[in-house]
């Protein structure tokens, strides 16, 4: 399997001279392993080690660091030194679980000093941008019409957003870590896009332009990706988790021990097009009883204009071929934590219910255990903070 890739631009000096990850790609995704092949190395994966778990437990004095990490007090005392130098994380103040006559000061991972933009180019009728704090706490945000843009145009506009992000209004003195985007289309894990049919992209390397635009390190990845590693980083997301994209097209982010799943064509979670109804509705695809003719929103609405007074009836339906869909996928995988990401006015209630006690009802026997579906908590902001999700990732090793 393919799994996530490197940002380009890991050639560029990074922003920080305690050098995490920027320059040193083959760390990232794995802080507790690291190479272990020089001592550069082990330094760079403690150093990310530190890093996240004060990303994870704000407010933690060195000692419970070292607790934590089972690093010693000497070794925390130089990486802290070195994230406190890079601007990364600082001191807070006093921490509560001091003793009287014995200072312990406690850390955080710093909100002023670092931004991340990221960009959803899911949208049919405007591409979404924002600048983020390191805890996905979005600083300004801005938007381009589509206006039916594609190929060229598509991407001057991508450019303009960036550049409109980029200006920094506040004249504040703050780093740029990267950008990350969310393209609805295949995307493979150098960041090329293989297809992006709603904005007229094949064969674009979109990370690369725009790293070579912009000069800092690009994240380029598929929406439900994003999604899926949004919830892992700003949700309660397991870090075994498939996150269902249910929008114009249904479509699914795999994450599995904290990894994201590519595909050997970088189509995993193309699952809109497994056939649930053999005799059912053409779909655009040519096939018919496609799972988006029963689970998609513009299926569900046009089922529902159909027949209005079997709203709840046709919306537990959809949920139940989404659950079947899902069973094999969770029996073969043993994931246990399942996400919904949409529209929420047609996902809760029957819609999600449904496909929950399809999951619940044909798990075979063997395995079966508590498997949660749920709906996202992130609303449309999923796929933009999966955008800051994914430089976090590859740029501090952050998770
Ligand atoms: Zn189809």
């Amino acid at each position: 399997m393919h799994r996530e890739g490197t940002p380009s631009g890991t050639s560029t000096k990074p922003p920080s001279p305690a050098g995490l990850t920027l320059s040193r790609p083959t760390l990232v995704g794995s802080p507790n392993r690291g190479t272990g092949s020089t001592a550069a190395d082990a330094r760079a994966a403690n150093l990310i080690l530190v890093l996240q778990t004060l990303y994870r437990n704000p407010g933690l004095t060195r000692a419970e660091v070292a607790r934590r990490t089972g690093l010693t007090r000497v070794t925390i005392s130089e990486l802290v030194a070195l994230l406190i130098d890079d601007g990364l994380i600082h001191e807070t103040g006093i921490a509560e679980q001091a003793r009287p006559g014995k200072k312990a000061i406690s850390l955080e991972v710093r909100d002023d000093t670092t931004d991340i933009i990221a960009c959803d180019l899911s949208g049919a009728e405007r591409l979404r941008g924002g600048v983020y704090t390191l805890h996905g706490e979005q600083r300004r945000s801005a938007t381009r019409p589509v206006n039916g843009a594609r190929g060229e145009a598509a991407i001057d506009l991508v450019t303009d957003l960036i550049a409109d992000l980029m200006t920094n209004p506040d004249k504040e003195e703050r780093q740029l870590l990267g950008i990350g985007i969310g393209v609805p289309g295949t995307i493979n894990s150098d960041g090329r896009v293989l297809t992006a049919m709603s904005l007229g992209w094949s064969d674009l390397d979109l990370q690369g332009r725009l790293h070579e635009r912009f000069g800092v390190p690009v994240n380029v990845i598929n929406d439900a990706n994003a999604g899926v590693l949004a919830e892992q980083t700003f949700s309660e997301g397991h870090s075994s988790l498939l996150r269902i994209q249910i929008a114009r097209g249904v479509g699914a982010g795999l994450l599995l021990d904290g990894q994201m799943v590519i595909g050997q064509s970088s189509a995993a979670g193309e699952i809109g097009h497994v056939i649930v109804q053999p005799d059912g509705e053409l779909c655009p695809c040519g096939q018919r009883g496609c799972l988006e003719t029963w689970a998609s929103v513009p299926a569900l609405e046009t089922r529902i204009q159909r027949e209005p007074e079997r709203r709840d009836a046709i919306l537990a339906e959809g949920g139940r071929y989404l659950g079947a869909v899902l069973v094999p996928i969770l029996a073969l995988l043993d994931i246990n934590d399942v996400v919904l990401g949409g529209e929420s006015r047609l996902l809760d209630g029957p819609y999600s219910e449904a496909a929950c006690q399809w999951v619940d009802s044909h798990l075979p026997g063997e395995i079966r255990r508590p498997v949660r579906v749920r709906t996202s908590s992130l609303g449309d902001a999923a796929t933009l903070l999966g955008a800051v999700a994914v430089v976090l990732r590859t740029s501090l090793g952050l998770r």
